[in-house]
């Protein structure tokens, strides 16, 4: 299989490495990717940082390997390859009245990325992560040998891999339940949020009316505005409740996104007076909700712009995500909201919301609340995260992997303790680090 030699990077842009690209269109064809040194899966590249970056080495870019393999229409199981997308799952499915069960923030994501992170969506603190879908995957191991992993079947690989950064092999199939709608719509309802206290105390009423919950929150308020925000709150809209128009065609898919960022933005783009208009913008567009919204804008607002990463400039951006324990959580947030806005960074999108309980080893959801921001890289960011990582661990929380560019290795460990047993099952599957990736030399995930 040629080697093809390229520039890589997360979606943050940040950092970007050389790589030798290897695109596997066949089983046997994964397996001789083995054969050329230390190799990482990649799927759509729609994790931030270095996840699936691996600089002077391989990357298996699984994106060919997206055959749909069974479906059954009566229990709603669809087994199909790794490299398969939500976009084209949904593109399948949703007609014929079946949707994933687990959504993020895009829908250009793979099977195989969706599992390496255990993705979770705005309705974690509901349907969990993607772990609760999967009954079941087979995997590529360093030995050359496929095995297939379920709850019970290889449990300890099926585990460590919901988190595991595509560390333990290359995921191959995937045997996963789709959820059956009767439409593509969501009911939806938004709330202006004045506060800290106001944001926590919403969450708290509607989290047991609502599945899907998530807030927007405007990051260089201060003092009496602290934490204030539009929160969004949606249950999936039945055939009955639609509006006379939309119920002639009650399953309508999405289109493919028309507008798209073509160069990268020049950084003088970004300052402190862009971040201002464009929070005034989102919350003006948030709060003015029609009551149904097609599941592409209700999910996946972002993938209307394609490229929009660029958007950020050539020096990329980093999108921090932790989350920390529900007790103390109102004088924790507040003084680390306090800390974003003293920082001078610029924080874009910031994305709040709370989390149910956690599963996989190495998987980022736990119960409390999670705030993610975009920040653009400056040297100011990198001197200030260090900053952050320690007030994150101070107050019992963790930073998602999926979307880190920077943790160190000392802080990483101490935010996800059961590393250890992560490490025995690596050591087990993989004693020669035959998976390995920037994101695990950085931070020490290796046999
Ligand atoms: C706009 C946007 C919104 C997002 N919103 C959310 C959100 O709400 N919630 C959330 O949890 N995440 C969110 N994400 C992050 C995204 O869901 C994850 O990073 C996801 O893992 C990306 O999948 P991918 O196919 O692009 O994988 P990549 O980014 O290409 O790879 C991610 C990881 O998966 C591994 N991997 C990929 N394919 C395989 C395979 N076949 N076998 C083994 N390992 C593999 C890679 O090695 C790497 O470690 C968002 C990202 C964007 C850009």
């Amino acid at each position: 299989m040629p080697l093809k030699k390229g520039k890589l990077a997360g979606w943050g842009n940040y950092p970007v490495a050389e790589s030798y690209i290897l695109t596997p269109r066949s089983e046997n064809d994964s397996r001789d990717a083995l054969k050329d040194g230390p190799v990482i899966a990649r799927g759509l590249g729609r994790s931030y940082g270095d996840q699936a970056v691996n600089e002077n080495r391989n990357v298996v870019l699984c994106t060919h390997l997206n055959y749909f393999i069974a479906w059954d229409d009566t229990t709603g199981v669809l087994e199909c390859q790794a490299g398969a997308s939500l976009d084209e799952i949904i593109s399948v499915f949703a007609p014929k009245g079946w949707f994933p069960m687990i959504c993020p923030g895009t829908k250009f994501v793979t099977l195989g990325g969706a599992i390496a992170n255990d993705i979770h969506g705005k309705a974690h603190h509901t349907d969990g992560s993607f772990v609760n879908c999967v009954l079941s995957f087979t995997i590529l191991l360093a030995d050359g040998s496929i095995v297939t992993a379920s709850r019970t079947e290889n449990a300890d690989l099926f585990w460590a891999n919901f988190g595991g950064l595509g560390l333990l092999g290359i995921i191959l199939t995937v045997k996963m339940q789709l959820r059956k709608i009767e439409t593509t719509y969501f009911r939806q309802k938004s709330v202006r949020i004045k506060n800290l206290d106001h944001m926590l105390a919403a969450l708290e009423e509607y989290d047991h009316t609502y599945n899907y919950s998530v807030a927007w929150i405007d990051a260089l308020a201060k003092g009496s505005k602290l934490g204030s925000g539009v929160l969004t709150l949606g249950n999936g809209a039945a055939l009955h409740e639609l509006p006379e128009k939309l119920r002639q065609e009650p399953l309508k898919l999405h289109r493919s996104g028309k507008l798209s960022v073509p160069f990268f933005l020049p950084g003088f783009a970004l300052n402190g007076l862009t971040v201002r208009i464009l929070n005034k913008v989102i919350a003006f567009v948030q709060n003015s909700p029609k009551a149904f919204v097609h599941y592409d804008k209700f999910f996946f607002p972002l993938d209307a712009i394609n490229n929009w990463n660029k958007g950020y400039g050539k020096r990329g951006f980093v999108q921090y995500q932790f989350v920390i324990p529900e007790e103390n959580g109102k004088r924790h947030l507040t003084e680390i909201l306090n800390m974003i806005a003293d920082s001078g960074c610029m924080p874009f999108l910031n994305v709040f919301k709370k989390m149910g309980d956690g599963q996989g080893i190495l998987s980022f959801p736990f119960r409390g609340y999670t705030l993610a921001i975009d920040f653009p890289v400056t040297p100011q960011l990198l001197a200030f995260t260090p900053k952050l990582d320690a007030k994150v661990l101070e107050y019992g929380g963790r930073l998602y992997l999926g979307k880190d560019a920077l943790l160190d290795e000392k802080t990483f460990k101490a935010m996800y303790p059961r590393y250890t047993e992560w490490l025995a099952v690596k050591r087990k599957y993989d004693p020669q680090n035959k998976f390995s990736s920037d994101i695990s030399r950085r931070l020490g995930l290796e046999s």
